[in-house]
């Protein structure tokens, strides 16, 4: 039998497209029930006699996963083999720097780094929301203040994405498809684009595709996700995903310091003295608070 690899490029329910060594896409279909291939999978596909499509036998290791979840702990992979994560925000919808947060999160978790786009920069930028820039900035990450309306810094954030697989994610309605169709500009993925949106409007199922930029870069463009939640199994988990707040706890007078009320927490203290910013703090509690619920959902 003949068997070769291939790149899962998009995913639609079980419908699956792949991208083949030698460029060409092709149709898959998924061998038995169990196997879930998501975009950014190297998987083993097998030619079917008198069949266009192949069928996909086998998925390969993955380097790491972005994963959401609900409170009863249920698990699901949105992406694979990820570079990046650039999570965008906009002056409209309000932005929810929470959201952004637990996004940056999932990034910590899977050890990639993560992209704060703040995306229709034309319309008026709220003071708070410099702050926030700023802050995420002086955490080191990159902030990208972007119009894909007016096409302000679309090629600075085309030089941050770099030759990298990048997943695009955010609330709904701030700009992701304009901003890939901005990078992309390619006429073909307009209309791709816009079909992928009339097909949200009548399923909820999670669709998601890969898309080329000029420049060497490949993004993700994943549907939006209500309430995003990243998998979080521990406490640790939840330490891991806030970079300042994982260092400054070294100061904490107890190791086993949960930031909370324990006397003697250089994070309070810190947050106190304002040298880490309260909100950020107000995200890492809610996600602290999360995890105890992902934890006593899935043990109950
Ligand atoms: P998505 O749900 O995140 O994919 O958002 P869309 O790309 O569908 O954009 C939502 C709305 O915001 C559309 O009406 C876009 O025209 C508009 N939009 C996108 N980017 C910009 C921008 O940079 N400035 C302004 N003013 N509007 C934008
Ligand atoms: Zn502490």
């Amino acid at each position: 039998m003949t068997q070769f690899s291939a790149l899962v490029t998009a995913t639609y329910r079980r419908r699956i497209r792949v991208q083949l060594s030698d460029g060409a896409s092709a149709d898959a279909r998924i061998k038995g029930r169990k196997l879930r291939p998501v975009c950014g999978d190297t998987v083993t596909v097998e030619p079917l006699p008198d069949d266009d499509e192949l069928l996909i036998t086998a998925i390969g290791k993955r380097r790491n996963e972005l994963t959401r979840t609900d409170t009863r702990g249920n698990r699901e992979v949105l992406a694979t083999n990820l570079d990046t994560l650039a999570v965008v925000a906009a002056a409209i919808p309000k932005p929810d720097w929470f959201v952004v947060d637990r996004y940056l999160c999932a990034a910590e978790l899977m050890g990639i780094g993560g992209i704060v786009v703040y995306n229709k920069c034309d319309l008026e930028t709220a003071p708070e929301t410099k702050q926030e820039l700023e802050n995420y900035e002086s955490l080191g990450y990159s902030a990208v203040q972007t119009s894909a309306k007016t096409g302000v810094n679309i090629e600075s954030l085309r030089q941050c994405i770099g030759r990298r697989l990048t997943i695009i994610v955010g609330q709904s309605g701030v700009g992701k498809s304009t901003l890939i169709n901005a990078l992309a500009d390619d006429e073909l993925l307009k209309t791709a684009a816009v079909s992928r949106k009339h097909r949200e409007g009548r399923h909820t199922t999670v669709t998601s595709s890969m898309i080329r930029l000029d420049g060497g870069g490949t993004v993700i463009d994943s549907p939006g996700v209500r309430d995003y939640a990243p998998m979080l199994e521990s406490f640790q988990d939840v330490q891991q995903g806030f970079r300042e707040i994982r260092d400054v706890a070294e100061q904490c007078r107890f190791a086993d310091c949960r930031h909370l009320q324990e006397p003697g927490c250089a994070v309070k203290a810190a947050v106190d003295a304002g040298s880490l910013r309260a909100r950020r703090y107000e995200s890492f509690r809610r996600a602290v608070f999360l995890s105890e619920k992902i934890v006593r959902g899935r043990y109950r």
